[in-house]
């Protein structure tokens, strides 16, 4: 019996081709959902059926539940594959989707309304014995108590928003005396940006890594992970290339990483695919958040593991159980992604405009995960991400090697990207080395 009888697919770009492919490998139709800017885009080309569901702005259209649920209702797809971002950690639109009798291929809406707390996400992890990073013990009422909760575990500190995502809300202060302008600073963005202006506290750590695990769950207490992520070159919080595995872990400390977190996880009852990010500094691990969904940077853990995430979540959403131990997961070589955005490779200004050429690069261990075309034109509404490359090799020399002849391969004429910073940072000795931390991006472009 087919696993569904046809999915709707809630996104747009790179990441409703990539669920599109794995829907059609696994004999199911798919319904593409699309704002009348995407009229001409590709994943409505590739799509069975396809469905306007509202105007360019995102709020009228990829976020229009209404609009969305009626699409599923007119098709008659019996299931929604949110992607990644726009409704993908919307519990509210989880519970409608069940509510209209269809399945949400992600996990259960009260699973992403906790971990949607940035708080009650590390009240929980902490209750399941997963280490965090030092700071306050859920959030902060005002300025006295977070002078006090600074005081406790030193400065500098950082200002979080407890809805927060994408890198906004967070606020570094580095002393008393600025304490006071950041608290400001970052509630009146958390208000403005999430709607919530609550905010907690944590340590500032000065040199950590950011790694995160994969995992999959079938909701009965069985859960694997597919080994780790090392997603430290970013620009204001946002990835820009991510490696699996982390050049400084080893297997016995991936190994002890993954049984705590898969401990926790069995524990919660959780379901579906998740990531649980973590910062890495002086070999120990602190939990910041879970992303309850698909990442942008899973195809790194897929290469690695052998594995099909996409196809993976479909067979788990329709009740279906795991079928593996973590014993039967064995990975491979190392694969890195670099993502390629329509922004100016110097000012990272957005660069929408026509494609005159696309011409990605192939040959041996070389995945490009695109929407784009010749002839295509990025429209000005969306994220910028145009094109992910990714690369799998036996070493992490030879991965390297792999991804900088297939940048030099890369055309993508008619709009600036930025293809040619991955050109330099792959040729960076430090880089090469695997010698950074979180801040090592930012200094890396302004030093050039
Ligand atoms: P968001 O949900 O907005 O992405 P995260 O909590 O995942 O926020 O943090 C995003 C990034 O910010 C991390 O990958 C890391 O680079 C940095 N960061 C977060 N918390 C800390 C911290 N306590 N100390 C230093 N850097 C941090």
């Amino acid at each position: 019996m087919a696993l569904f009888h046809k999915i709707l697919i809630a996104n747009r770009g790179e990441i409703a081709l990539r669920i599109q492919r794995a829907c059609r490998e696994l004999g199911i139709p798919t319904v593409a959902v699309h704002s009348t800017a995407d009229a001409t885009a590709m994943h409505v080309r590739l799509a069975d059926e396809s469905v306007c569901i509202g105007p360019p702005s995102a709020r009228e259209s990829y976020l229009n539940i209404p609009a969305i649920l009626s699409a599923a209702a007119i098709t008659g797809a019996d299931a929604i594959h949110p992607g990644y971002g726009f409704l993908s950690e919307n519990a509210r639109f989880a519970e409608m989707v069940e509510a209209h009798g269809l399945t949400f291929i992600g996990p259960s809406p009260a699973h992403i309304r906790m971990m949607g707390d940035k708080i009650a996400a590390k009240t929980a992890m902490a209750g399941l014995g997963v280490p965090l990073v030092p700071g306050s013990d859920g959030a902060v009422a005002d300025l006295d108590d977070a002078r006090e909760v600074a005081g406790r575990i030193g400065y500098p500190v950082l200002i979080k928003a407890a809805a927060g995502g994408g890198g906004r809300g967070m606020k570094v202060a580095a002393s008393e005396a600025s304490l006071e302008e950041a608290w400001r600073v970052a509630r009146t963005e958390a208000a403005s940006a999430f709607g919530n202006d609550q905010v907690y506290l944590e340590k500032y750590l000065d040199q950590p890594r950011h790694i995160e695990l994969q995992v999959l769950a079938d909701g009965h207490g069985h859960v694997v992970h597919f080994g780790e992520r090392d997603c430290s070159l970013q620009r204001r919080h946002q990835k820009l290339l991510e490696e699996a595995g982390s050049p400084v872990l080893d297997a016995a400390a991936r190994d002890a990483l993954g049984a705590r977190v898969t401990t926790a996880l069995s524990r919660l009852g959780y379901r579906n695919a998740g990531t649980l990010e973590f910062l890495y500094q002086d070999g120990q691990f602190a939990f910041i958040e879970m992303n309850t969904r698909l990442q942008v940077e899973h195809p790194v853990s897929e290469l690695i593991a052998g594995i099909d995430l996409v196809k993976e979540q479909i067979r788990l959403a329709a009740g279906e159980p795991l079928g593996y131990t973590q014993a039967d997961i064995h990975f491979s070589g190392h694969a890195i992604e670099c993502r390629i955005n329509a922004e100016d490779p110097v000012t990272f200004s957005p660069t929408p405009g026509r494609v005159n050429v696309f011409h990605p690069p192939g040959g041996p261990g070389v995945r490009v995960d695109s929407a784009l075309y010749a002839g295509y034109t990025v429209p000005p509404y969306y994220d910028s991400l145009v094109a992910k490359l990714i690369v799998h090799a036996p070493s992490r020399a030879e991965a390297i090697a792999r991804l900088a002849r297939a940048l030099d391969e890369f055309v993508i004429d008619g709009i600036k990207t930025t293809l040619s910073l991955h050109q330099r940072i792959v040729r960076d000795r430090e880089f090469l080395a695997g010698e950074y931390t979180i801040h090592w991006l930012e200094r890396f472009v302004e030093s050039e």
